[in-house]
């Protein structure tokens, strides 16, 4: 997550930015501040298929699958499965 989501999410959880990150993230040297999803282990923000900070999720769930790595030079889907797709990415 980028400072600016974690701005954003801890906001609209009415807590502090430091509360946000000690309790709900990770972090890993080479990305930083993530959100850990395990195979066993959903998102703690998805509830009943639906992402609780659906509004200031943080931009890889905003934009998946248009990531990179799944489209090609003209933006289009190069596949349309995905191993584990959140279903929170896609709740409005
Ligand atoms: S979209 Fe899914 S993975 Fe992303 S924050 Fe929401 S519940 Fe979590």
């Amino acid at each position: 997550m980028t400072d600016e989501d974690v701005i954003k999410a801890s906001t609209l959880l009415n807590i502090t930015s430091i509360e946000f990150i000690h309790k709900y993230l990770k972090h890993h040297e080479d990305i930083g501040l993530y959100i850990e999803v395990l195979e066993d282990k959903p998102c703690v923000f998805l509830k009943d298929n639906k992402c609780l900070i659906n509004d200031s999720k943080p931009e890889q769930c905003r934009t998946f699958p248009y990531w990179e790595e799944y489209v090609d030079k003209n933006g289009n889907l190069l596949r349309r499965k995905f191993d584990r797709p959140c279903p929170g990415a896609k709740s409005k």
